[in-house]
């Protein structure tokens, strides 16, 4: 049986934060979804289209990785996929205990499923979709944060 992990988030925008997990975690999955999750109560800066159409981009040259967009309840998701695997990053401790939370409610409605933990990379944990958002929003610049080729100008 395949190894596919899902790899859900808001991706508002793709960070190299995203990107380094996902290229790290290559060798532990035969497929890898990246699932943008749409929920429709918390509003995004940029739109479905551009989100998936960045990832799509960045992840174009790697066979393994897809991307798709859901709603409703991550461990749904994964069964219409057959996605054993639930992939997420730790940055900090606040991010752990976040993660730890979820991670244990989702093992509780569907044992099955397991959460994989990676570690962001030295000089990478502070680099977040809020934090870049922030700085676009008060006129930085914040292309560095963010994938090569990544428009990030808003409308
Ligand atoms: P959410 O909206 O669920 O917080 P994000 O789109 O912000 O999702 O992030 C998706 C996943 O990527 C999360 O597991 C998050 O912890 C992880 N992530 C984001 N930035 C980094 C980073 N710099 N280093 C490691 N993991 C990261």
């Amino acid at each position: 049986m395949k190894k596919t992990a899902l790899f859900p988030g808001s991706f508002d925008p793709v960070t190299i934060g995203h990107v380094d997990i996902v290229n790290r975690s290559l060798s532990l999955f035969d497929n890898i979804v990246i699932g943008i999750g749409v929920n429709s109560s918390k509003k995004s800066m940029y739109s479905i289209e551009k989100r998936k159409g960045w990832l799509g981009k960045v992840f174009e040259d790697k066979e393994k990785v897809s991307v798709q967009q859901y709603e409703g309840l991550t461990v749904d998701f994964c069964n219409e996929i057959g996605a054993m695997f639930i992939l997420r990053g730790l940055r900090t401790s606040a991010d752990f205990e976040f993660e730890r939370a979820i991670a244990q409610m989702n093992r509780s409605m569907h044992g099955d499923i397991e959460t994989v933990f990676i570690l962001s990379s030295p000089g990478l944990s502070a680099v977040s979709s809020t934090i870049v958002r922030e700085i676009i929003k008060n006129g930085g610049e914040a292309s560095k944060f963010v994938p090569a080729g990544i428009d990030l100008s808003l409308g």
